[in-house]
């Protein structure tokens, strides 16, 4: 079956005692156990006890499996649950892990600072869009590369084949955190990755109502990860978010092809408004990785775009005051129009490419009607 069906049945085993056919929420902690095994406390099987699985998380987990065709996955509490899920499973004290130099906040702290410090572990961040810097940054002891693809909030591309080919040459796993792109623009895991990352509160969910992350890949992997991030730290998602993301990814493919086309008309518009300071976006020809993202995201080139616009801080906050359909807010991957940005006074400057340092916009393109959200931007833009 294609991705629309996948995503609308995947998962549902229509099991329901009531014949329900939407998936009822399973508000339990426990279930009644069989009595014809001994008890395995901490399995992630059958159905026990709710962190150890519970039925919402288990049907997003299929229909995650089936939509995206990973062999196995795991729903955590939140994006960044997942990371650190993923980041403490598969390092230990003296490994070394190379991260993309732009990347998530949490992700950035986690590797530069907390891990490193509690753990002993090393980490090199580098430009992962640069496949030789990531080469002349691996070390004996490295273990995991983290590639964050698009890059958060950049929208660079890194390469995901050559830097996999890179890993399994070391002995060690790929991560890539694709949640710019949903599970729908890019398989990571089609491209050779072991692991991919989605915070699901982003595209999977798509309404901007629940906290959510994933992790897809070998079975073998990913029953590690529930191991220790789920049974053992606990970062277990709840049956009522499992429930919301699951009815959001059903229309994920719809979605996403509606923001990839109206993200299109938007960064065309402002790449050829004479306000605009620059734009980068993976579908536009323009975009430093452009030919990398043809390949990679075919056709559809999500609705993330990082701009700025020529002008002082004051015409900046100016201009964000004056959109009135396009929300200042944080977050992203929901059905309205976000906008968030980043000031010259952020710490988080340094780390990203050099235009970018002057501050700029990451644009969440929503589900409007492109005429109304470049409206909105066009009567902003007539007052600064
Ligand atoms: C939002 C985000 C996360 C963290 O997800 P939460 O659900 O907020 O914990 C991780 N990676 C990327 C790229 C994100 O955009």
């Amino acid at each position: 079956m294609k991705k629309n069906t996948l995503a609308v049945h995947g998962g549902n085993t229509k099991k329901d005692a009531y014949g329900a056919v939407i998936q009822p929420i399973y508000m339990t902690t426990n279930y009644r156990i069989p009595t014809d095994e001994p008890l395995d406390w901490s399995g992630t099987e059958i159905f026990s006890y709710a962190r150890n699985l519970n039925v919402n998380q288990d049907v997003l987990q299929k229909k995650l499996c089936d939509l995206t065709g990973a062999e196995d996955c795991v729903v955590l509490a939140s994006g960044v649950a997942a990371l650190a899920g993923v980041f403490m499973t598969f390092l230990n004290s003296g490994d070394h892990a190379v991260v993309s130099e732009v990347c998530y906040s949490a992700t950035n702290l986690l590797m530069r600072k907390y891990i490193p410090e509690k753990f002993k572990i090393d980490t090199t961040f580098v430009d992962t869009t640069d496949t030789e810097a990531v080469k002349k940054a691996i070390k004996p002891n490295t273990k995991l590369i983290h590639v964050e693809t698009p890059g958060n909030p950049t929208t660079e591309i890194s390469d995901i084949e050559a830097i996999a080919k890179l890993a399994h040459e070391a002995g060690a796993i790929l991560c890539v955190d694709t949640t710019f792109a949903g599970p729908i623009c890019i398989y990571p895991l089609s491209h050779s990755a072991d692991l991919e990352i989605h915070s699901m509160t982003k595209y999977i969910n798509g309404h901007g109502d629940s906290l959510g992350g994933c992790v897809l890949g070998s079975k073998e992997l990913i029953k590690e990860i529930k191991q220790l991030a789920m049974v053992n730290y606990g970062g277990v998602l709840s049956p009522f978010n499992a429930w919301l993301i699951e009815r959001g990814l059903k229309t994920l493919p719809i979605r996403m092809e509606q923001h990839s086309k109206t993200a299109k008309k938007v960064a065309e518009f402002l790449n050829a408004s004479e306000k605009v300071r620059f734009v980068w976006y993976p579908g536009l020809e323009n975009h430093p990785q452009h030919e990398r993202a043809e390949k990679l995201m075919k056709g559809q080139y999500s609705g993330m775009i990082a701009f700025d616009i020529k002008g002082d801080e004051a015409a900046h906050q100016r201009f964000l005051k004056e959109l009135k359909l396009i929300t200042h807010a944080v977050s992203l991957g929901s059905v309205e129009s976000l906008i968030i940005y980043f000031d010259k006074s952020s710490d988080k400057l340094p780390h990203y490419p050099e235009i970018f340092r002057e501050g700029f916009f990451r644009f969440s393109i929503g589900l409007e009607d492109a005429e109304d959200i470049i409206d909105d931007l066009k009567k902003a833009f007539e007052v600064i």
